[in-house]
Formats: C-alpha cells, structure tokens, sequence
C-alpha cells in the first residue's frame, strides 16, 4: 500500500507536534474528546429526524481505554464517523479554520527575528486531531461513516505520509488508537495509561462535554459477609472493573438558577478555586442577544495572599460548549474588578481562540463589558443591603478599587466613585460618597476632606475645627492613594472636593478679607522674623485663617500637598528632591503666639527658639517627622529653665 504524503502545510504542523517540547502535551486528549463530542452531536442531531440513525440519546457515549501491554490509548465514539475521502479530507490536510489562523501564526513566529514562539502558540489555539502527534509516534483511525457500508483506516507515524486501507468495524463510529511514544527523562508519556491520570485530564479538559466520557475503572468493595462468620469475622476487601463515566457533563453555569441551590455554588466556587471561605457573593448570568453566553461570577470574601502582587494572575475560565479552552482568560474583567473568579461559556467561542482576531476579541470584550456591569451591580446590592459583607469586601479589595479609580487618568472613575468608601467626621462608620452628600449641609458648597497619617490623627488636626464648627462633615484621608482619588474625581454629584484646611475652604466676606488683610499687616515683623529664624525649612509664615484654638499647623503652597509627598518618598521616588512648598501658620489670637510677639520684641534669641519649636510642633501635628530631634530636646530643656 502506497503511502501517501500530507499537503505541505500539514506536514509543518505535524512535525511541530512530533518535535513540541511544549509542556501541556495532555492537551491531546481534550482535542480528541472534543473531536469524538462534535461527532456524536452531528449524528444525534440527524438522530432527531431520522429514524434509522438508531441509537438512543442515552447511548451516545466516547469511550476511553488503555492498553499497557499494547501501549496504546484509544479514544472511540459512536459519532457520525468518516468515509474514506473525509478521512483523507480532514485528516490529510488543514482543513479547519483554526489550523489555518494557526498556519499563519506559526509563519509569524518562524519569521519573528529571535526563534519560533510555536510553543506559545500551541498553547493559545489548540490545535486539534495533530496534537495526537505529541504523544504518539503512531496514530490509527477507524472509522466508519453513518449510511456507509464499509469502514476504513487511517494510519500515520506522522513523518512519511499516511495510508487509508479498509478495515472491519461493524458499528458506526471512529476510534483514534495512539501508539504512546517511548518514555523520556522529560516526558513520561506511559501516564497516559493510568486510570487516574486519564480521570484526571478529564475532569480537568472536558468535564462538561455533554457526552458521556466512560472508561473501565478499577474500584474496590467489601466482600459479602461469608455464611455462618462469627463475631471476629474482619471484612476483606476485593477489586472489581467496572465501567464508569468521568464526566459530570452538566456544568452548572448551564442549570437554570432558580434549580441551583446556594451550597451547589459555594461548593463550586471553594473545589474550582482552591478557596476554603465561602465567596462573598455568586452571580450567574445568562446572556444572550448580542452575544450568547453563560457565567458564573464569584466575589471572594478576601484577597487572595498574592492579589497585590505581580504574580497574581486575572482572568476566567473560558469554555466553548462545556470544553476549557483558556483557563485565565484575562481579557473578559476589567483591571479594577481582577478579584472576580468565575467561568463564561459561549458557543460563540471556538475552540481555537486566537488572542489576535479582533472578531474574537470583540466577543471578549463585550463579556468583559457585562461582567464590569453586574459585578457593580452586585458590589452596590450588598453596599446597600448587607453593609456587613460590604464592609468584608472593602477590607480585602479597597486598595484595588481607589487605585482603579486613579488609574489610567480616571478613565473608570465612574464605574467606581459609589463604590468608595472613607472615614469622616460623621461617626466610627465608613461612608460612601452619596451618604456624604446625602447629608451635607444648607449652603456647604464642598465636600471637605482632610489628610493625615491614620484616623486619630486626622480627628486631632487643629486646622478641622473651623470647618466642623459649621457643622460641615469632613472626610479623612488615611490611605495615601485617597488625596489621588479625590484629585481625580475633582467632583461628585457636581460638589467639588476641598482640602478642609485650606485657606479659602469657607468663603470669606470683603470684611473679613479686609480684617485678615489688616491684621497680617500689623503683625509683619513677628511672621517676618519667624520666616528668617526658619530659613528654607518653609515658604513662607502666614497668619492662619484656618486655626481657631490651636496654635500652629503646616499648610502648602503649590501643587504638592504634604500627603503626597509622603506618598512619593515612600515610593522612592524623590520627583527629583521636589518637596511640598511647606507654609507655617500661626493663630495670632493664641496664647503662644502672644509670647512669641513679646519675645520678638524683648528677646530675638529666645523667639528664635519658639519659632524652631512651633515649627517642630507643626511637623508632630502633620505626623512629618522632625528634621532633629536632638535640637528639639535641646531647644525644649533650655527654655524649662
Ligand atoms: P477541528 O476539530 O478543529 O475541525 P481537527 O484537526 O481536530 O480540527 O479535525 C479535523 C476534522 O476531522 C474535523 O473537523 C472533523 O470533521 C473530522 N474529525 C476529527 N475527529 C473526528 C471524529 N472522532 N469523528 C468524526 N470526524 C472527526
């Protein structure tokens, strides 16, 4: 029998397959699987109209078995099979559109400047009946096409061509028999043989195909209890062989919700994503109209130990008819929502998704759209109804949500902002932005916030109390990123944010102007000689509009606030030693500030020593660390006696 040789582009497929080093070889037996599902599902479809098909839908099935001593793996399904010319058709040439997309993207690779990415390659598409090749160095099909009256081989060891031969096989069907390839130090390709490996792949790949996968299994049972046995009589044990189907088929994304009880998906949830807690909420959705697709959408009830680290991975799980296909899809959830776990299952996704197709990437983007859509949803439910959970989640995932609202210059903002949630002077309770609003005041224009350093801070700082004497709310910043937000939001609900301790925080009247004007006037010499006492420490001493019982605070001139510039030092970056332009302010109807007048006016060197020390007490107030706490001490014991 004369062989007969692959069409060139075929050939370079196989030899890839043979010679892959790539590392999910296992793959081979989700691409045959689905080979053996489509098969089926074409002559049960024809079963529906056509009574001479006459097999059962029960009775549909693949089936796996292994032949150690044989060495051999064979996949059979009592599909719709194939005549000689397909045979010759389908498996002598690339025929699929997938391997076609796959041919291009492998020319890409070979002509890519440094080696072939063919490895990766393998890994986006999947790449059909060839994978067979990875683990075999012999591939037979049998097959015997529904209404034909002969059935046919095919055989190939990839290299020098195939032959078709006809062969006895009395049912309807194929069976795709894989000669295992030696064993190597990388590869033990004899695992193929082994009744939990192959259960294993199949739970992995395939669990949801709806055709039943079955395979002969050993299992074990107590013997019966012998006639007559005594009290000692110990049960023994034997081993039995017993068809089983490794499949569960119907996911549970594919149920109706109302038929899936919250356990199921919990249960779910903890098996599928090697989680121990319960998620903090499930969503399922089924989707059709633009697009027809399943999923089931979990919010963990914390992060995962890696989440705020570059190893932290998002996605979903992809599934094309019940068949894995990506399991980290990341293009489907947005960046701001990456907790999201979850699987979406579209027949409108091939097998062999390329990430380059903008035909598929527009279906991945319009999931990723309503995934950003219910996840929100969902996220205000639970705001709104169980702020318990709601508290739970912003535990874990607040960092994710303000650095979402920042990132890429506020573009998600929108999405966000009601998701947000700060501490404020209203109570112990976290607010969101609505409930701030909500509650504002007659005639408050802004909605205030403070920064410091944590929450004890932020309740202490002197230059509040003007503001909270109005009986406006202020919000407090304790997380670095907060002061970014803000900036990024600049509004919400068309009322502006507005740093409580700046000078024009409250309106001022002409009057008041004037006074303020008058007074800075008068007091001149003392803020002057405070400046020169300091130096360059600050941009300038002001008289404080903003203090009322205090003394001192710092405040900023500038575009930097003294947050930010925490934040940045902390980032290690220095913004080339920019600094936040400091502003001392003093509250000249304060005791302090009496002494001060009157030691710049009878003793410079004393007031020279008060102006260093306010400026210390400032910094302490601000949570900035004092530039020299040795010339504090100093300063302090040298004006005690
Ligand atoms: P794809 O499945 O993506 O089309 P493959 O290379 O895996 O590509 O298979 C090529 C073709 O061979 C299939 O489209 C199908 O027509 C045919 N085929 C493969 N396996 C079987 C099978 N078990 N039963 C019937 N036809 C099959």
């Amino acid at each position: 029998m004369a062989k007969k040789q692959f069409k060139a582009e075929s050939k370079r497929l196989l030899d890839l397959m043979i010679n892959s080093i790539y590392t999910h070889k296992e793959i081979f037996l989700r691409e045959l699987i689905s080979n053996a599902s489509d098969a089926v599902d074409k002559l049960a479809y024809k079963a529906l109209t056509d009574d001479k098909v006459g097999v059962k839908r029960k009775d549909f099935q693949i089936f796996l078995t292994a032949d150690k001593a044989e060495r051999t793996l064979t996949i059979a399904d009592n599909g719709i099979g194939m005549t000689k010319e397909e045979l010759e058709k389908n498996l002598g040439t690339i025929a699929r559109s997938g391997s076609f997309q796959f041919k291009q993207e492998m020319d890409k690779a070979e002509n890519a400047p440094k080696g072939a990415k063919a490895v990766d390659i393998i890994g986006q598409f999947g790449v059909g009946f060839y994978s067979a090749f990875m683990v075999a160095d012999r591939v037979t099909v049998r097959s015997r096409a529904y209404g034909a009256d002969e059935a046919w081989e095919w055989q190939s060891d990839g290299a020098d061509g195939y032959t078709v031969e006809p062969c006895d096989k009395a049912d309807v069907g194929t069976q795709v028999i894989l000669h295992l390839k030696p064993d190597t130090d990388e590869d033990k390709f004899s695992e193929y043989l082994e009744e939990y490996r192959l259960q294993e792949l199949v739970k992995k790949y395939s669990d949801y195909v709806h055709t039943p996968i079955r395979m002969e299994v050993t299992k074990s049972r107590q013997k019966e209890k012998p006639e007559g046995a005594g009290e000692d009589y110990k049960p023994e044990w034997e081993d039995y062989r017993e068809v089983d189907t490794l499949n569960s088929m119907v996911p549970l994304w594919q149920r109706a919700k109302s038929k899936v009880k919250s356990e199921e998906y919990n249960q779910f949830y903890k098996e599928k994503f090697g989680d121990w807690e319960e998620p903090l909420a499930t969503i399922h959705i089924s989707a059709e109209g633009q697009m027809e697709y399943k999923a089931l959408l979990f919010i963990p009830a914390r992060a995962p130990y890696d989440y705020y680290s570059k190893d932290y991975e998002k996605g979903l799980q992809l599934y094309s008819s019940g068949v894995l296909i990506m399991d980290k899809c990341p293009e489907v959830v947005p960046d701001h929502f990456s907790f999201v776990k979850g699987v979406v299952d579209s027949p409108d996704l091939p097998l062999n998704i390329s990430r380059e197709t903008l035909q598929h990437t527009r279906a991945l983007h319009i999931i990723q759209g309503s995934v950003e859509k219910k996840v929100k949803a969902e996220l205000l439910k639970l705001q709104k109804e169980d702020r318990e959970k709601y508290l739970k989640f912003w535990k874990g995932f607040a960092r994710q949500l303000k650095y979402g609202t920042v990132n890429d210059y506020g573009a998600h903002k929108e999405v966000l902002q009601d998701l947000l949630m700060f501490h404020s002077s209203h109570g112990d309770e976290l607010t969101t932005l609505a409930e701030y609003v909500e509650r504002m005041k007659e005639g408050q224009e802004n909605i205030f916030y403070l920064c410091a350093e944590n929450l004890e801070m932020a309740r202490n700082l002197p230059q509040a109390e003007r503001v909270l004497d109005k009986g406006y709310e202020i919000l407090y910043f304790t997380d670095e990123v907060d002061e970014f937000v803000a900036n990024t939001l600049q509004k919400y609900g068309e009322k502006p944010f507005k740093d409580a301790g700046a000078a024009d925080a409250l309106p001022e009247s002409d009057e008041e102007k004037a006074d303020a004007e008058k007074k800075a006037e008068a007091n001149k010499p003392v803020l002057d000689f405070v400046k020169e006492a300091l130096g360059d420490k600050v941009s300038d001493v002001r008289l404080s509009k903003v203090l009322k019982s205090g003394a001192v605070c710092l405040s900023t001139d500038g575009p930097m606030s003294l947050e930010m510039e925490k934040y940045f030092r902390k980032m290690g970056d220095d913004l080339g030693g920019m600094k936040a332009q400091r502003v001392l302010e003093l509250n000249a109807d304060s005791a302090v500030y009496g002494a001060l007048a009157q030691a710049v006016a009878q003793d410079p060197d004393k007031a020279k020593k008060y102006a260093e020390l306010l400026y210390d007490q400032a910094l302490i107030i601000a949570g900035l660390p004092m530039e020299d706490t040795a010339r504090y001490t100093e300063l302090v014991c040298s004006l005690m006696v």
